[in-house]
């Protein structure tokens, strides 16, 4: 085996990992822990063409690590004896802190901790995988990617919210974005495709999966991204609201007898289109709107509408527009969700080829007529092999 790094996207109850080769970006295998802390986990693992399945009672992130290991081993390949170049975590939030990946010894374990006030969700779990790595793999490098990384520049007038300032700088309080290494990875591999420097073009990313968010990139870097303080702002996600009035909070607060956590948790697990119609897949979505059903059309016409607000002001952030980007599990696979952000946008040189929309590929590809002055393109992401591939160019940069 050529050089591998392990990469780990830990969450609050599962663990998804690969095994990446990250010249050839050849994936050994893939995997994921569901149901952490329950009497009742799985773990599924792919490998050679074969999958390991298991089930049974998971206590935590070390014990699903463990899991993990054994099916490795199930598949032929013991990790505990393999060189492995690095492990690669996927963090969260890297506050103002971290604006590249870094080696994780103490010291930046005890920062990625302290900033877990600014993501309770998931800055805890991600160090829960990275400290069982660390005591099972104690020889090998230990590498944090943020997902804050690519927007720890944005321009200060996209960072900063309209509050108090004083207020804002004690509580670390501005917009840092997330999705990074999504937008960062899909920015250049746009360039790739349409076979120019990233430095010389506007493109407008749009992440859209179950958390969606959206990026203004100029020249390969971010100038404006939809999500703010925490992954809940900007564009309707599949449990998050994404914008609202804050005064929401408040006034919920007064009148329904709702805690702030109760807030919270709603605006986060169940709000965006789970709230507006129950359902938060878009293939469910789309097959009640052909049956006629009005919550999942306003749901869906809610969504749109959102996205499409973002669009034009991106347009008008960026001045010109090289490329449209469409990623992740619904920018990838929902054709209607593409015609639909970008109908009736002729006049800016904007047009979707219907054709070309419905083309299903795991490859990069372009759905907007040739002639059209903008791009617009399907891109797939690729998270893991972006943090395989930073993981191995910081440890092999010593
Ligand atoms: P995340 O990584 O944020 O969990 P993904 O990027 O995997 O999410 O996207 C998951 C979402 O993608 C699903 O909730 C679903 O709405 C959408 N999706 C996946 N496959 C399809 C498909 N074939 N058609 C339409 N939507 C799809």
């Amino acid at each position: 085996m050529s050089d591998a790094v392990l990469v780990l996207n830990a969450g609050s109850s599962s663990l998804k990992y690969q095994l990446v080769e990250p010249d050839s970006g050849d994936r050994i295998a893939t995997g994921i822990v569901e149901r952490i802390g329950s009497d009742d986990a799985s773990a599924s693992h792919e490998q050679g063409g074969a999958t390991h399945e298991t089930h049974g009672a998971v206590a935590d992130h070390k014990a699903a690590l463990h899991t993990a290991l054994d099916l490795f081993a199930e598949a032929g390949t013991d990790l505990r004896s393999t060189r492995l170049l690095a492990v690669g975590h996927r963090v969260v939030h890297g506050g103002r802190r971290f604006s590249q990946p870094v080696v994780l010894d103490d010291d930046a374990v005890a920062a990625i901790d302290e900033l877990s006030s600014l993501a309770p969700l998931h800055n805890p779990v991600n160090l829960a995988g990275v400290r069982a790595m660390r005591d099972i793999f104690p020889e090998v490098p230990q590498v944090a990617v943020f997902d804050t990384a690519f927007f720890h520049d944005l321009p200060a007038h996209a960072a900063t919210y309209a509050i108090d300032d004083e207020i804002a700088q004690r509580y670390d309080i501005r917009r840092y974005g997330f999705h990074g290494t999504s937008h960062e990875y899909v920015s250049g591999a746009a360039a790739d495709f349409l076979d120019r420097p990233a430095d010389q073009l506007n493109l407008i990313v749009l992440h859209l999966g179950n958390g969606a968010s959206a990026s203004a990139v100029r020249g390969g870097r971010a100038v404006d991204t939809t999500m703010g303080l925490t992954p809940l702002e900007g564009l309707v996600m599949g449990t998050r609201s994404g914008d609202l009035d804050p005064a929401i909070v408040a006034y919920l607060e007064r009148v329904a007898d709702m805690d702030v956590d109760a807030v919270d948790t709603m605006l986060n697990k169940e709000a965006g289109l789970k709230g507006l119609c129950g359902d938060n897949d878009f293939r469910t979505i789309t097959a009640r709107i052909d049956d006629g059903d009005e919550r999942a059309r306003l749901a869906y016409d809610v969504y749109i509408h959102r996205l499409r607000r973002y669009i034009g002001a991106y347009m008008v952030d960026l001045g010109r527009v090289d490329a449209i980007v469409f990623t992740a599990g619904v920018g990838e696979n929902a054709s209607n969700v593409r015609a639909d952000a970008l109908t009736g946008l002729e006049g800016f040189g904007i047009a979707v080829d219907p054709e070309a929309n419905t083309v299903r590929s795991r490859q990069a590809r372009r759905i907007s007529p040739d002639d059209a002055a903008v791009a617009v393109l399907v891109v797939p992401t690729d998270e893991e092999l972006a943090i395989a591939r930073k993981s191995a160019e910081l440890v092999r940069a010593g």
